[in-house]
């Protein structure tokens, strides 16, 4: 959220050369100091993807889970900038706001508002303005060297789209491990008494969180432990728990990358290497020497002249994020069919279409996802059309991983089954059709086209034309493919 230096808070700061082999990219879109959301510039012309930022928070409408051992390198920094952020964490502490001997976490009534609404709060509603902000004519963070790995790997904008995005999710994933692991370490070694360890961890061992109410007997919805409860938390720590913080400071910044990753485990080795291949992706300049039209997806919504007469607007994933090209080389990107080099398409259309296409034009495309490289000897795959989808067609979901499913109620009590891939969402509120709904989801890997007239209750089936009607629309949005 801040692009300050240091670039990562600490102690990931002292790991991330190790962990990543090579330096961190920089973000010039973001540009907080001057931040491009206040900006006219930097707001999605659609309201819908994007309302401008409130000047009093900027994106910290976030309360970030801070582990014990950053509490403890924050209080014992003695920086004279930190003061005022160091006091709110301390407010935090004696309060007891929030805080465990894992560290301090968010309120739990205002993570269930956060992420019921996340959307229209996100970057607007000061009343979930993170309690480390220093506010102001230009507000800033009051822990900035020592803030949350969200913040620290959060852009509003990316120089190079999905790529860019890609590549900070990864290292988001990456310290989220080792930071799991790391504040588990501390309470072993310092705090291993068994009732704290028993309410501190779930069954499966993971810690729990104050904001998924998994501590839910004893806090309330503003994230106040009574006296009593944090008593049986803190065990022999209990009015002691900054001393406890410092030390978990201090071991943590006595170990090296090497270290944690043992502690960690091989999750963290995997996730190291995810990073590092997207990193090398993100350093890859190249435009791949084929390449193929993606077509509408759910990756990514296209608003062709739909703000101003001649311009597209591509709007990946990350909805505050967009990129505005003229509507005339957007029309022609579907020339890229994947069978010619990316060179022989580029001359191809300036002879063709009079469109002369920028190599940043089409680097652009290919890191929001719109153009997809072909690897050598890759078979072409057919556009769709409805003469491909027969009963033997074997079909599934376009980007299973974007896949997520809601079973649920309309406004008139109604059920619905809820579908959503990228930006699409599908929802199946007719009765006859909410198993088709439901079996969808469950075989989205890939299944027969003539299987889903079976997806009816009680035994029932739907006709062959009712089914390829809604394959053939889903197969059309992009959502379907006939593989
Ligand atoms: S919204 Fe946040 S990440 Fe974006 S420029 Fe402003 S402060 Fe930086
Ligand atoms: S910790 Fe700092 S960067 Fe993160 S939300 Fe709070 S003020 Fe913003």
């Amino acid at each position: 959220m801040d692009t300050r230096a240091p670039r990562l808070p600490y102690p990931y700061a002292w790991w991330v050369d190790e962990a990543l082999g090579s330096e961190l990219p920089r973000e010039h879109r973001a540009t907080c100091s001057d931040c491009i959301m206040l900006k006219a510039e930097g707001h999605h012309p659609d309201p819908e993807h994007g309302q401008p930022f409130n000047p009093a928070t900027k994106c910290c409408t976030y309360y970030p889970y801070l582990p014990n051992y950053s509490i403890g390198l924050l209080l014992t920094s003695g920086a004279g900038e930190l003061e005022v952020g160091t006091a709110a964490v301390r407010h935090n502490i004696r309060q007891r706001i929030g805080c465990t001997p894992l560290g301090i976490d968010g309120p739990p009534g205002l993570q269930l508002s956060y992420e019921r609404s996340r959307d229209d709060i996100f970057g607007v509603d000061a009343r979930f303005m993170c309690p480390y902000l220093i506010t102001g004519a230009n507000p800033h963070c009051g822990i900035h060297p020592y803030r949350d790995h969200v913040c620290a790997t959060y852009f509003c904008k990316h120089d190079r789209s999905m790529l860019d995005l890609d590549f900070w999710l990864s290292v988001r994933a990456m310290f989220r491990t080792a930071k799991k692991a790391l504040a588990t370490r501390c309470v072993l070694e310092l705090c291993p008494d068994s009732e704290v360890l028993d309410l501190l961890f779930l069954s499966d061992g993971m810690p729990s969180k104050v904001r998924g109410r998994q501590l839910s007997a004893w806090i309330d919805s503003d994230g106040h432990l009574s006296a009593d409860t944090s008593r049986r938390l803190w065990g022999r720590w209990y009015g002691k728990e900054e001393e406890f913080f410092a030390l978990c400071g201090d071991r943590v910044k006595a170990l090296g990358w090497k270290e944690v990753r043992a502690l960690a485990g091989p999750g963290l080795a995997v996730l190291e290497h995810r990073a590092r291949k997207a990193l090398a992706r993100l350093q890859h300049p190249d435009i791949p020497p084929r390449l193929k039209w993606v077509g509408s997806g759910p990756q990514f919504v296209i608003d062709r002249d739909r703000f101003t007469q001649g311009t597209t607007i591509v709007t990946p994933l990350h909805r505050h994020d967009f990129v505005a090209i003229p509507t005339r080389a957007f029309d022609v990107l579907e020339g890229f069919d994947g069978s010619e080099s990316t060179d022989a398409v580029i001359d191809r259309l300036r002879t063709s279409r009079g469109v002369e296409l920028d190599r940043s034009l089409i680097r652009q495309m290919v890191d929001l996802g719109v153009l997809e490289e072909v690897e050598d000897g890759e078979p072409l795959e057919p556009p769709f059309t409805p003469d491909r989808l027969t009963p033997q067609a074997r079909l599934r979901f376009s980007r299973v991983a974007h896949l997520a499913s809601q079973i649920g109620f309309d406004e008139g009590g109604r059920a619905t089954v809820t579908l959503q891939l990228g930006f699409k969402e599908i929802e199946f509120d007719e009765p006859d059709l909410l198993e088709f709904g439901r079996q969808l989801a469950i075989h989205k890997n890939g299944f027969l086209a003539e299987e889903a007239t079976h997806w009816a209750l009680g035994g029932a089936t739907l006709s062959w034309e009712k089914v390829s009607e809604l394959l053939e629309a889903l197969c059309s949005e992009g959502i379907l493919k006939v593989v």
